[in-house]
């Protein structure tokens, strides 16, 4: 059986494909013909579910979709769904830390507590789901530095210092790192889901 990752990053088809790795799937990426989803819910669930929802209904699949950003508590929860574009442009990462680390200034280093958070959404139209969504949350908690530290990862992992952790996400090797995160938290989640409910799909 198929299961279609709604992205276009090849990254993350093969990162979920790991740690769902067992349940006898198929993990294929999204094809370049299908449109952009609008994402304009306004929580990171939402955003997964009407992904999963409107690319499962087009494509007549079993489908799984992605949201996932930076929730800062002395922010209000900002960047939160907006992480990606936080400083204007989509994906400028270096604008997006900048503007963080400005905007939290004057914030005492034990109130900069932070989390990442990652909702998947699984929709599966023609199966005993039907119009509804299964969606899941992993979350990794953590504190913003004052200055980015480390190369790897990308966004705002130079800035995010795990809870109990000594390095920050970039400055983990991939697989530990990719061992901890909030997205590894919520494939966990909806591998445990999916195991039950493909058996009862047969
Ligand atoms: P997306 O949902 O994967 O597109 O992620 C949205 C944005 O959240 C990214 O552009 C990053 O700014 C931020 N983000 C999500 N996950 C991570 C992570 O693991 N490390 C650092 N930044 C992240």
């Amino acid at each position: 059986m198929k299961l279609v990752v709604a992205t276009r990053n090849a990254g993350k088809v093969r990162e979920l494909d790991r740690l769902l790795g067992g349940l006898g799937l198929e993990l294929v990426g999204l094809d370049p013909s299908v449109p952009d989803v609008v994402e304009d819910a306004d929580t990171f669930e939402g955003n997964a579910e009407k992904k999963a929802m409107e690319v499962a209904r087009r494509l007549g699949a079993m489908v799984v979709a992605d949201d996932s950003g930076l929730v800062v508590d002395a922010l209000g929860g900002a960047p939160g769904i907006f992480s990606a574009r936080y400083a204007g442009t989509h994906g400028d990462d270096q604008a997006n830390n900048d503007k963080l680390l400005r905007e939290l200034e004057a914030v005492p280093d034990a109130d900069r507590t932070a989390r990442f958070v990652c909702a998947l959404a699984f929709a599966d139209p023609d199966g005993p789901l039907g119009a509804r969504c299964h969606v899941v949350r992993g979350t990794i908690e953590g504190t913003i530095l004052r200055a980015p530290r480390g190369d790897g990862g990308f966004g705002y992992d130079p800035l995010f210092l795990p809870l109990g952790e000594t390095r920050t996400t970039a400055e983990m090797p991939p697989a530990e790192k990719n061992a901890i995160s909030h997205r590894a938290e919520a494939a966990r989640a909806l591998g445990a889901f999916l195991t039950a409910y493909l058996e009862e799909r047969r």
